[in-house]
Order: structure tokens, then sequence, then C-alpha cells
């Protein structure tokens, strides 16, 4: 036996690093000991079944529960506009807003259940909306490689549910989010989003509200104006535009995690102007196609986090967190709440960031 063959592994003295997420009580392990380069999740896809008939597709209306929105194109414009509860459905849509058919969160079934939703402390009904957007005619339209009108037209749309469901008085708050490939959740192959209205501020943004006014009241400073301006100058930045940052945040629990937030603060998207849509649909495609480009079109979930109270409207700033799909969580994770990430954020960032340069409209 050569002598080499008794050489062991140089000992690497340096620990992985626990993190703590700077809004949220939550810890990840950054597995550097373990670590992966993004290209090296690039696993084969999952094709999503193929159904015979798809109830979102043009043609398809009667499928479905009446629209309660839809874009209409008609004479080169644009108009806003709803399903006759009798009679013929419009087939000229571009964005068509459907309630779900096994809702998780119920309208009020009588006058006045609205005013009854907590029973107890342990037990509410579950008084809200459940709604389906379809995000375009084109069955298979990805946000990475939507025209971007269209993904600015699905913005808008976002804007206008937003608009009417915060407006309830027992809705407090709107949960905006989309499941990408059937291996995060996307029972449907037809491209669209989904839209819950809750009558509880759900825990994490809760925990994020908390944090966020508690800051505020301590240094009279918005903490995400604040996270904006430190990590623009940070190995986690992926993009920095006129209007918005994205960035790999610092404790991500997902290996490739972005968010997006805009530069100008605001609690959420009900006042965005036309170009700040525009520039925000450019932001998400960017990043988007920058994420499919590098891992080979993954799984994906990604949330918006907002607030609607007039009390958070100086501390809460909004923001879109993407969470790629490329680690199982398992006993630890799930018996513990704390996560291990193997792609170290700054690495996420690098790759991500070289991967927008190579991005042309
Ligand atoms: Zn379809
Ligand atoms: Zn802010
Ligand atoms: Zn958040």
């Amino acid at each position: 036996m050569s002598q080499s063959s008794f050489c062991f592994r140089e000992l690497d003295m340096s620990y992985n690093e626990l993190r703590k997420d700077c809004l949220l009580d939550r810890w990840v392990v950054i597995a550097t000991e373990r670590s992966r380069r993004p290209t090296d999740f690039a696993l084969p896809k999952q094709e999503t079944a193929k159904t015979a008939i798809c109830p979102m597709c043009v043609g398809n209306e009667n499928m479905t529960p009446p629209a309660l929105m839809l874009y209409l194109r008609e004479n080169g414009e644009i108009k806003k506009s709803q399903d006759p509860l009798v009679g013929e459905r419009p087939k000229n849509w571009i964005v068509r807003d459907i309630p779900n058919l096994y809702p998780a969160f119920g309208p009020p079934k009588q006058p006045g259940d609205e005013k009854q939703i907590v029973k107890s402390e342990c037990l509410w009904n579950a008084i809200g909306q459940h709604e389906v957007l379809v995000e375009s005619p084109n069955h298979d339209e990805d946000p990475a490689d939507a025209e971007l009108p269209q993904l600015g037209l699905l913005i808008n749309a976002y804007i206008d549910r937003l608009k009417e469901l915060s407006a309830k008085p027992y809705v407090k708050y709107v949960s905006i989010f989309r499941n990408y490939r059937i291996e995060a959740g996307a029972s449907l192959s037809h491209a669209h989003s989904q839209i819950i209205a809750t009558p509880m501020v759900p825990t994490i943004i809760q925990e994020e509200q908390k944090s966020s006014k508690e800051y505020y009241d301590n240094h009279c400073k918005c903490v995400f104006c604040h996270i904006i301006e430190r990590e623009a100058k940070s190995p986690r930045l992926i993009l920095d535009s006129v209007d918005f940052v994205v960035l790999a945040p610092y404790a991500s629990i997902n290996p490739m995690e972005f968010w997006i937030f805009p530069k100008k603060h605001a609690q959420n998207i009900l006042n965005l102007t036309a170009d700040e849509v525009a520039a925000f649909a450019k932001t998400l495609k960017v990043s988007l196609k920058a994420l499919k480009d590098l891992v080979n079109d993954p799984p994906y979930n990604f949330g918006f986090h907002l607030a609607i109270a007039p009390q958070t409207q100086d501390s809460y700033h909004w923001h879109l967190e993407v969470y790629p799909k490329l680690a199982t969580w398992a006993g630890f994770e799930k018996s513990t709440g704390v996560y291990i990430n193997t792609v170290t954020p700054e690495e996420a960032a690098d790759s991500l960031r070289k991967q927008t340069k190579t991005t042309n409209f």
C-alpha cells in the first residue's frame, strides 16, 4: 500500500454557520460542510399529468364557477369585467379570476356570519375567500418567458383583487402566491396564481409585522428600508435597478431563495404606479428566468408579504419571496423548525447575479 493511501483529508477547523433571520425567530444552518453548487440541483423534470380537458383554457369557461373578475381585450383596449351569472361567458379574456372550487376559506354563508368568526380562542370559522387567477389564455405561460405587458396585466390583477378583498371588514390578510410545477403543489398545469383572504394575519407575516413595528418604534426607520440599503453593498445582492432590488436573504432556508423588494417604501402593492408595475414585471421575469436557466427549470413557490392595516403603514414594507423547491425537508426540519440549507446565500446570489446579466429582452 502506497504511503498516500494513509493520508487523511486535512481537517477543516471551521464550523457551519447557524444564522438567525433578523425578523423571525427562525434559525437556519448554512451547511458549507455539505455545500452544493447551484448547478448540482439540475434534476430531470417531472412532467405534469396532462388532463384531457383543461378547465382554465379558452372555450372551457363553463367548467368553472363564473369569473369574479376578467380583463377583456376589446377593440385593442383592456376592459375590466366579470362573467354574467347566466348566459354566455366571454371568451376574449386575457386574465380570468375565478372562485376556487374547493376553497380553504369561504365567504360568509348567511348575512351576519362574518361578525361571528371567532367561536373560541382555538376555534374560528374559516371565513374569507379563495380564488384562482388564470394568468393568461396561453396554457403553458411561464412568467420567466412571458411577454412583459402580459406580466404587467397579471400584477394589475393582483392589485385589483387585493383592493377588493382587503376592503372587506372581516379580511385581515390577503395572501397572493404561485405554485410552479406539480412538485411545488400546482395540481393543474395551466398558468395560475392563487389568492386567499383570511380573517387573521398568518403567523409568519404577523411576526414580521411585529418585529418591524418594534424596530420602527426604536429607530424611527423601516427595518426593510435599512436591510435594502445594507444588503445592496453585500455579496447577497442579485439585481439592483431604479425601482427594485433582488436579494438572497441572509438566513435563506431554501437553496437559491431570493426576495424582491421595491425601493420605495410602501406596505403593499395598492399604490404602485404604471411605471412601477412595468419595472416589477421586468424584475420578476429577469429573476425567474435566471433561476430557470441556472437550475433546469426547477419547481418553486412565490408569495407576497404585505400588510393592509393602517397602523403598519410606516413600519412594514412589502416584498415578494421566491422559494425554489430544490431540497426535501425531513425529520430535523419538521420536528424542530430549524432548517439546513446546503447553498450559501452568497453563492446563490453570485450565480443568480451572473445569470441575470445574460437575460436579453
Ligand atoms: Zn389550459
Ligand atoms: Zn421601508
Ligand atoms: Zn417576508
